[in-house]
């Protein structure tokens, strides 16, 4: 694949690193190129077409051909290709997408801050959480709440926040101001003969101990995802995140929510909040919010806060924070544009009526030998990959069985993500009823390869 010099792919192996790649394997495989889009399918540069079973990375809600989305960049390059929003200034594109968010947004939120991506909508809400401290004076409430298997981004504090060790290998993250706690999944974490609500229990008494151990003085805020995405699509039990806020605002600290990939109707509704009973302090978006096709995310702010940071501000002389790109004006035009095309095509109310589909063909697979879970709400599901479905007994991250099956789908035309012990699946909010049998037909012929 590399040997010829002049190809695409031995250009690529002398000059790119590949994010989220085994570099040293790399070098002999290549990469896979990725050439064009077409609805719910993208080809490689030798034509072949794969149905792209996790939306890129868990982000093209539209597919990867629609034309609104190209003409609404294209008409605001052409008015103002780019300006920003410093100092003052603003543009049109970005009050209107600040002020669609705010009208879909949780109630809870009254003010939106613009940037590029979740880990910096993440970044963002951390300093965010630390300034409105310093506001109210109480310099010391400050740490931040994570869980294991959360994951937040990966610039250096989102990375903090992530509670995934192999982000956490070797890269000297600042630990200092995060504290860990559990991850909601009771398949996985729940004590032999524990129920879900006893499981639950456990979890909430197990945050309020921490708060106390730690003394809630210390302590700013909570970070989680609704559905943990890259930590194994885990849903948490239904009374989860309603008790987990109870003890929260005990102990005034703030609950933001991290909807980057549950954002836009991908558990069903607008967001994963709606969906698990979450009254957001502070929320990112990113990813769905322009269905990816430009770099743009947001973190919105409740009013407390929005009025705290204001008049700190105002004493200090300045609101010393802000992206040279924040609030762009092409890529503020290609969200606002996909917020209208999602309530147009009532994309949550497809989203409601295919899910139901996607979710029993989901299930369908209990009955393989190496499935001990089908989770998923919405369009978002996993195949959690066991060795002895009694005990629970999870396959090893030696075997590489979720790497070989990832491969075997991808030569029959699927791509989906494979962590060493489960198969996660997050098409395009577009998909149609056929599509996701088409999907679960080749995932059907690939499991054996675990066998
Ligand atoms: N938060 C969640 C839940 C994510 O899934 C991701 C990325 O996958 C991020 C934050 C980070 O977003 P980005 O890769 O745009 O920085």
């Amino acid at each position: 694949m590399t040997s010829n010099p002049n190809s695409l792919a031995a250009r690529d192996v002398a000059s790119l690193i590949h994010p989220y790649t085994n570099l040293e394997k790399h070098k002999e495989a290549g990469p896979t190129i990725i050439a064009q889009g077409d609805g719910v399918y993208v080809h490689d540069d030798s034509g072949k077409r794969y149905l792209e079973g996790m939306a890129g990375l868990w982000s093209t809600s539209l597919g990867f051909s629609e034309k609104r989305l190209v003409e609404a960049a294209v008409r605001q390059m052409e008015k103002l290709p780019t300006y920003h929003i410093f100092n003052g200034r603003s543009t049109e594109p970005s009050i209107e997408l600040a002020e669609a968010l705010l009208k879909i947004a949780p109630k809870s939120l009254s003010k939106v801050l613009f940037a590029n991506s979740g880990s910096e909508a993440n970044d963002q809400a951390a300093k965010l959480v630390w300034f409105y401290n310093n506001a109210l004076g109480r310099p010391e409430k400050k740490r931040i709440i994570g869980r294991h298997r959360g994951y937040h981004g990966i610039t250096v504090f989102s990375g903090s926040l992530t509670g995934l060790a192999h982000n956490h290998v070797d890269w000297d993250l600042p630990m200092g101001p995060v504290l860990r706690t559990d991850c909601p999944s009771h398949y996985l974490y729940g004590e032999p003969g524990e129920t879900e609500a006893q499981f639950t229990d456990r979890l909430v008494k197990n945050l309020e101990d921490l708060i106390l151990r730690e003394g809630p003085e210390t302590i700013g805020a909570f970070i989680a995802e609704p559905v943990n995405g890259a930590g194994g699509v885990i849903v948490p039990p239904k009374d989860y995140f309603p008790r987990i806020q109870a003890v929260l605002r005990k102990y005034e600290i703030l609950m933001i929510a991290d909807e980057v990939i549950c954002g836009f109707g991908r558990t069903g509704q607008m967001f994963g909040c709606d969906t698990f009973g979450i009254e957001p302090d502070i929320m990112t978006v990113a990813k769905a919010l322009s269905s990816a096709y430009l770099p743009i995310s947001a973190t919105l702010i409740s009013a407390p806060i929005a009025e705290a940071i204001t008049a700190h501000a105002g004493k200090l002389g300045n609101f010393a924070h802000g992206f040279t790109y924040a609030g762009h004006p092409v890529s503020s035009a290609v969200a606002l544009e996909t917020l209208k095309i999602y309530e147009e095509r009532d994309i949550i109310g497809h989203v409601a009526e295919v899910s139901a589909h996607f979710q029993a063909k989901l299930r369908s697979f209990l009955d393989h030998p190496l499935v001990g879970e089908a989770r998923g709400v919405g369009l978002i599901g996993a195949l959690q990959l066991v060795t002895d479905k009694a005990s629970r007994t999870v396959l090893p991250a030696a075997a590489g069985i979720g790497a070989l099956i990832q491969n075997a789908a991808m030569e029959k035309g699927l791509i989906v993500r494979a962590s060493p012990d489960a198969v996660y699946f997050c098409p395009p909010l577009i998909i149609t009823r056929a599509q996701v049998d088409e999907l679960f037909a080749v995932v059907a012929e690939v499991l054996d390869i675990g066998l």
